[in-house]
């Protein structure tokens, strides 16, 4: 059994919030625990649920020898109702709609009545509306815990319903095989993963938002000979849309970096395991410096095709950069 202090290291942020709700009183009706480690929010939402059932709290740390704390232990606490999805991976409706009738009587133990539901996600739109109604009017003192390794599957509903506790990434290294386990191309994974770590959502979103096409778009231009007007289409393609420049920008940034560590000798230390070399560490310091003043004018108005071209140019050898680029 975990508790709550045991936990801090490894995901500090989740830990303040929830001891503080427990000490401070101040505690939510619902919390979704969403990152991308299904272990360590398991490990929360148990911590959490032996100190809320536990009769003889310290401070936030369940005691581990009350009855409470017993019947949790050994899965038979009448106030806690435990779902997991199914051999198929679904919460069923009918699953949701017995939580409900279950959540109707009354905490007998404890002062309030648990409801964990492990892999919110497998939940289909029908369940969770089912869910939605319980979330929104418990029938007596109950706290959720719901947790996902893919929020963005979950109703917006539910979601505003619950206070979101982001967990951390337990380390950075392997990020990109957790975004490719979740089904994103590999090599498209490896860019996203130094934006985003092992966050899937997120780079789902930069997936949606075309990061797999700006990859392919910069590796085709990033090479010795590269025409000038092949150049400038690109950057003009790349800058129309801020969202998509904003993107274009930082998958850039971490091509030229991957690249300068792989010129350098230090294979390690970059993201992806395609990033050519053939471009000289003149250019590609070029192109750095160049990033970094537009990084510095990103606050006023600034020609997002141009600053990508100026970019490109200095990274292909075509240019000396030395004009402003305010
Ligand atoms: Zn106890």
């Amino acid at each position: 059994m975990f508790l709550l202090s045991q936990l801090r290291e490894e995901q500090p942020f989740a830990v303040t919030t929830l001891t503080q709700a427990i000490e401070g009183e101040r505690r939510h009706h619902a919390y979704l625990f969403a990152g991308p480690l299904e272990a360590s929010a398991n490990n929360l939402v148990m911590a959490m649920a032996g100190s809320l059932l536990c009769t003889d709290r310290r401070g936030s740390d369940a005691c581990g020898t009350c009855a409470g704390c017993r019947k949790l232990a050994g899965k038979n606490h009448p106030d806690l109702v435990h779902l997991q999805p199914d051999e198929k991976g679904n919460l069923s409706i009918d699953t949701i709609r017995q939580l409900a009738n279950r959540l109707s009587l009354r905490a007998t133990e404890a002062d309030t009545k648990i409801a964990i539901i492990e892999h919110a996600d497998a939940m289909k739109p029908p369940a969770q509306n089912a869910l939605l109604k319980t979330l929104e009017e418990p029938p007596g003192p109950t706290c959720f815990l719901l947790t996902t390794t893919r929020i963005r599957t979950l109703l917006p509903t539910i979601r505003s319903r619950c206070q979101t506790v982001r967990l951390a990434p337990k380390k950075r290294a392997g990020a990109w095989r957790v975004l490719a386990e979740a089904g994103i191309d590999p090599e498209i994974a490896q860019r996203l993963a130094a934006l985003v770590g092992p966050d899937v959502d997120r780079a789902q979103e930069l997936v949606d938002k075309g990061a797999g096409e700006i990859i392919a778009a910069l590796s085709g231009i990033l090479t010795l000979d590269v025409p000038i007007p092949t150049i400038m289409n690109a950057a003009a393609d790349l800058g129309g849309d801020k969202e998509r420049a904003d993107l274009a920008f930082a998958l850039l940034e971490v091509d030229i970096r991957d690249r300068l560590a792989r010129a350098h000798g230090a294979i390690g230390a970059s993201y992806s395991e395609q990033a050519g070399t053939d471009l000289p560490v003149s250019h590609l310091c070029n192109g750095a410096a160049q990033l970094q003043t537009i990084r510095r004018y990103q606050a006023v108005n600034l020609n997002r095709t141009m600053a990508l071209e100026t970019v490109l140019l200095a990274v292909t050898g075509h240019v000396t950069p030395t004009r402003s680029m305010a």
